[in-house]
């Protein structure tokens, strides 16, 4: 009997027969502000899992370690089981959002570096930023898996902007959770890369290609999250 685990915002997660496997849902639900602005979409979790799939894919590909181990249908992965480590790793090459509103800088503007943040992963507290010494203090992590997931992160980071420029697209920021596995304890990328943990912007016309055109009212989610897997289809 396989039994549900955990229900986020977008996904449940299932046990299977294997006690190292899971199996991921993802749902037709958004959200956003916090789960103050609720909808549902027809093919969101379709859509959301096919671009996952993609980008899991080429990143095992370059070398990076994941939880992903298959798609099994429309919409269902099975992957690795983690134990997550409650730390939500923002990485930014373009201003926007939070860190537009919070430093006064317009969004769009290029960063000359990439910036890493860290949040601390708690819906009650709406994941407050922390730093590494929060994190350390809080004993969320040691300083070894600091590193470890910085450097991963800027490895996913490299990776991700060559194969969105293929597309013609630009990698403006987005949102890594990493995990532990339960097999081994190494640090592997967990949760899921979609439009819906992503900025992506057209590099041309700077047309937004993600979850903030359900945010800001900007367009249909399900025809903005199509035309990215249609530009995705094409990068091999
Ligand atoms: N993000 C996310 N989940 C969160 C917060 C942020 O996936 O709980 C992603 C978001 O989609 C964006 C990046 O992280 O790609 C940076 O988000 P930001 O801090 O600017 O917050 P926002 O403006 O989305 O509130």
């Amino acid at each position: 009997m396989t039994q549900l685990l955990y229900e986020g915002k977008a996904k449940q997660m299932f046990t299977t027969d294997d006690p190292n496997v899971l199996r991921v849902v993802y749902k037709n639900d958004a959200t956003a502000f916090n789960g103050q602005k609720k909808a549902s979409f027809d093919g969101k979790g379709r859509l959301n899992n096919a671009i996952c799939t993609k980008i899991f894919k080429m990143l095992q590909k370059n070398g990076v370690p994941t939880h992903y181990l298959d798609t099994i249908s429309e919409n269902e992965q099975l992957v690795r089981a983690v134990n997550i480590i409650p730390i939500e790793v923002v990485v930014r090459n373009v201003v926007a959002g939070s860190l537009s509103k919070r430093l006064g800088i317009d969004e769009g503007k290029s960063l000359g570096r990439t910036i890493i943040e860290f949040y601390y992963k708690s819906d009650e507290l709406g994941d407050p930023m922390i730093n590494s010494d929060h994190a350390l203090a809080m004993e969320i992590a040691t300083k070894d898996e600091l590193v470890e997931i910085r450097r991963l992160a800027l490895s996913i980071n490299d990776a991700l902007q060559n194969f969105f420029a293929e597309a013609g697209i630009l990698l403006v920021d987005f949102k890594l959770e990493f995990g532990k596995l339960k097999e081994t304890g190494a640090i592997v990328l967990a949760d899921e890369i979609s439009p819906d943990s992503c900025r992506l912007w057209d590099k041309e016309t700077h047309e937004k290609l993600d979850k903030d055109v359900f945010r800001r009212n900007i367009a249909d989610l399900p025809e903005t999250y199509e035309k990215l897997l249609k530009r995705l289809e094409d990068v091999k």
